[in-house]
């Protein structure tokens, strides 16, 4: 495994380092007082080449690397929680799915949209009664005549407000289990779908309960059936590692604040750097951010062109998720009191890296998967 940059990769990591630091670590606090979405933060990295990046050539995206991505999203993280977010909704699991297994006409009709920033594409899996367990969930799709007819609810779901495409997880007729779950593409103006009113997060983002309500789709938008929910779960893998990135991202912005701070502020007649305690301190944060960038450096790079390895993906993200919980709070309590304030951005990076091990399967889901590949799987109560 080689972890050295090519000068390409190094290229396009200063740019997006380049434009996150001088462009859009500025509109940062208008994004977390607002809660609007971010357009004039996509629009800058849509403007600068750095959309689509795991979208093929062929519509529009760069065709880039998983390690590539990762790159990327954690650069944005590093200076904005609120767009790292939405371009993890234009690169994460619902663009994914349509990428490797949408058809021609899905592709052509919503990927260049996507790449371009213009469309934005929502997930909707989570159910008032399926959040980790998602096999369990009840939106149901009935077979009629040309199609299907939808009914249920989902909750928590990012950027409904301005999604043009829902990828809606669903069960298909009666079938139990995970063996009936697939999804379908819903278009914004589609008579059934209500999107409800949103509720502020701790990040700064709004989510929404999502209803359908006799809801019809034509037979060509159903985007996964057959092996479903195994086809879903792969996506997923590659959405994990953007996770992961996103953590990173905000561990690495806590960091920097902190270490600018402590070289700079003076107790007891030194800098706070020189104390030791202090030292030891900024060691540990050291090694808590290299260690989750090579687990997800590896389950990145090892993906290629094909979508991350399961395992890989789950130690990147359960790790990552929860360095970055330690090390941004570690981060504001080398500010002290000053930390605690809202205009102090260290903050905001303390709010922004909880998300991570909240959302996309929690640390303690992705060690169910680490725990399977070691010693089998595991028999739910459902089975
Ligand atoms: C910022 C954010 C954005 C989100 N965006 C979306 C979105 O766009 N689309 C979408 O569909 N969903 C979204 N979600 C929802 C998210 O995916 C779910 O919240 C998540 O999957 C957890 O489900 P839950 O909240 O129902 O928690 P639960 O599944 O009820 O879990 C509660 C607690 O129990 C633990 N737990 C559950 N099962 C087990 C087990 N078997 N073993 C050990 N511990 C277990 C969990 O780790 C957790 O700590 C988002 C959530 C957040 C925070």
């Amino acid at each position: 495994m080689d972890f050295q940059l090519s000068e390409q990769q190094r290229d396009l990591q200063q740019l997006v380092r380049g434009i996150a630091q001088k462009e859009l670590k500025a509109l940062a606090t208008r994004w977390d007082r607002t809660h609007e979405f971010p357009w004039e933060s996509i629009r800058i990295l849509a403007s600068a080449g750095v959309l689509g990046l795991t979208i093929p050539e062929q519509y529009g995206g760069a065709g880039a690397s998983w390690f590539e991505a990762v790159l990327a999203i954690e650069e944005v993280a590093r200076a904005c929680y609120q767009t790292a977010m939405a371009v993890l909704g234009e690169l994460g699991v619902q663009t994914q799915v349509i990428v490797h297994y949408g058809t021609d006409a899905h592709k052509d009709r919503y990927l260049p949209p996507i790449a371009r920033g213009e469309l934005i594409c929502a997930i909707c899996m989570t159910e008032p009664d399926a959040g980790s367990d998602v096999g369990a969930l009840k939106t149901r799709a009935e077979a009629v005549e040309g199609g299907y007819v939808l009914n249920g609810s989902k909750i928590l779901i990012s950027r409904a407000d301005v999604a043009g495409v829902f990828v809606t997880f669903v069960r298909f007729g009666n079938v139990p289990g995970s063996r009936g779950i697939g999804a379908v593409l819903i278009d914004r103006d589609t008579p059934g779908l209500e999107i409800g009113p949103g509720d502020e997060t701790l990040g700064g983002e709004q989510l929404f309960p999502v209803y359908f309500h006799d809801l019809r789709v034509r037979e060509d938008a159903v985007l996964v059936k057959e092996h479903g929910f195994r086809k879903l779960m792969s996506a997923f893998n590659g959405q994990r590692c953007l996770n992961a990135a996103i953590s990173l991202g905000q561990a690495q912005g806590a960091f920097d604040e902190a270490l600018s701070y402590v070289q700079s502020r003076q107790q007891f007649g030194q800098r706070l750097a020189d104390f030791q305690g202090i030292q030891w301190l900024l060691a540990d944060m050291a090694i808590d951010l290299d260690a989750a960038r090579l687990l997800m450096y590896r389950a990145a790079a090892n993906a290629g062109a094909g979508l991350p390895d399961q395992v890989e993906a789950a130690k990147a993200k359960a790790f990552a998720n929860e360095a970055a919980i330690r090390v941004s709070n570690q981060a504001m309590q080398l500010f002290g009191g000053h930390g605690y304030l809202k205009s102090m951005p260290v903050e905001r990076y303390v709010r922004g890296a909880r998300f991570g091990a909240l959302a996309g399967g929690t640390p303690q889901i992705q060690r169910n998967i680490i725990a399977e590949s070691l010693v089998g799987r595991r028999r739910m109560p459902r089975d």
